[in-house]
């Protein structure tokens, strides 16, 4: 596979971009514009190799944060007239029941992603912005869409179906679906490789703990459960939002406290997790805290590592066989305490931990499971902005 690709994922008040070589599997460049829609933006670019360019700029919106970017790319470099691209990839969080694989964006595509707000209402608006703005910048390149949930499309009916009434699932797509899809389906083949199994003949949970976190049961390199549904709220507690809670709370808290289904809503996602509980979404500054002896930051840390290991518990017991564990994302590449935290005590399920290895700080993908370990423990850095490049050359070249 070859080509070059414009990885563009664009956030709320974010956009990401990266500019990918897919077969030497290297980025060329990559930015991120911060801010959109605020007083002070910030565009940040970089080429491979060389100091990032830093430009404080009002950024007033998507359509400027790219139009900066493509400038960033003329004054900086690489030169994107010259530099072969043979496509544009976009992230688009939800595909709903439509897409359950990259597809060629048209005007029909583009359609279909905004109305599927209804079901990501944060998320794919601001992708079909990104997508209008980067065709009409590129009109004569293909563009192509990423989903977040199509390596999910594999999961059985009964990990997908919530048990509700059957006419919200029908009329209002009311299921699961999951996410972060892009990068378990890198993390679960790295892992695979690492092993040096076939992949098709490996079953891997996956652990993608970021700001965002999730975790996926992967049965021969198909996704067969993953913690979060119908939205990305469900599941591992996360940065900003809580993970799995009682469903009644919404209920309950309207009838003692007045509190709206929007407000919860947005409590649950912007106001929950590890904020919440530590006052922080930022695990880094939660460890400097519980060194400071703040018993808010411990019980968040305990919190967190208990629903990981819920969840491991959960899919080791759908996959039957689990031949290894791995870990992704900032906090499961980085963090070898929430690593140990969240396994310990599991050796009679045959997951042993070598402190050594773990407590190695590396880059690449590595083993820090026990010699013998029957299950093993990887990291494996995941490479989303790669594996949509990926995807999308292969796309091209059927
Ligand atoms: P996102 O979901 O926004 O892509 P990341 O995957 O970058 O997020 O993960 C962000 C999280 O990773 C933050 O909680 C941050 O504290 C944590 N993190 C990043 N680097 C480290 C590190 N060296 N040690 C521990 N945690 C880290």
């Amino acid at each position: 596979m070859t080509g070059r690709v414009l990885v563009v994922n664009c956030g709320s008040s974010s956009l990401k971009y990266r500019l990918v070589d897919v077969a030497a599997g290297e980025a060329l460049a990559w930015g991120l514009a911060e801010r959109i829609g605020q007083p002070e933006g910030r565009l940040t670019h970089a080429r491979a190799g060389a100091e990032p360019d830093v430009a404080e700029q009002p950024l007033p919106d998507h359509e400027a944060a790219l139009t900066a970017a493509l400038a960033a790319f003329d004054r900086t470099g690489p030169a994107l007239a010259d530099a072969g691209l043979v496509a544009v990839a976009h992230r688009v969080v939800h595909g709903g029941d439509r897409f359950s694989a990259p597809v060629l964006v048209d005007d029909d595509v583009l359609r279909a992603v905004r109305e599927l707000a209804a079901l990501a209402p944060l998320h794919n608006p601001v992708n079909a912005v990104g997508i209008d703005v980067a065709r009409r910048a590129f009109p004569d390149l293909p563009h192509v869409a990423v989903f977040d949930t199509a390596f999910h499309a594999t999961l059985p009916a009964a990990a997908s179906t919530y048990a509700v009434p059957r006419e919200w699932a029908r009329e209002h797509g009311v299921r699961r679906y999951g996410f972060h899809g892009t990068s378990h389906a890198f993390v679960s083949r790295g892992a695979a490789e690492l092993l040096g199994r076939p992949l098709e003949e490996t079953n891997t949970v996956v652990l993608h703990l970021g700001n965002g976190a999730s975790a996926t049961a992967v049965a021969g390199g198909r996704s067969v459960d993953t913690s979060m549904g119908m939205t990305p709220l469900e599941g591992l507690v996360m940065g900003t939002r809580s993970g799995d809670v009682d469903p009644a709370l919404g209920a309950h808290l309207h009838r003692v406290a007045g509190l709206g289904p929007v407000e919860v809503d947005r409590a649950l996602n912007g106001a929950g997790g590890m904020l919440a509980l530590a006052g922080t979404n930022d695990l880094r500054e939660v460890h400097r805290r519980i060194a400071d002896g703040d018993d808010a930051a411990v019980l968040a840390l305990d919190v967190f590592c208990h629903r990981v290991r819920r969840y491991v518990g959960a899919f080791m017991a759908v996959l039957g066989r689990t031949d290894a564990i791995a870990f992704t994302g900032g906090i499961g590449e980085n963090d070898a305490v929430v690593r140990a935290r969240s396994l310990a005590g599991l050796e009679p399920l045959g997951v042993r931990l070598d402190d050594e290895r773990n407590a190695v700080r590396a880059g690449g993908a590595r083993r820090v499971s026990a010699d013998g370990s029957p299950v093993a423990v990887l990291v494996v850095p995941t490479d989303e902005e790669l594996e949509m490049a990926r995807q999308t050359v292969a796309l091209l070249a059927r």
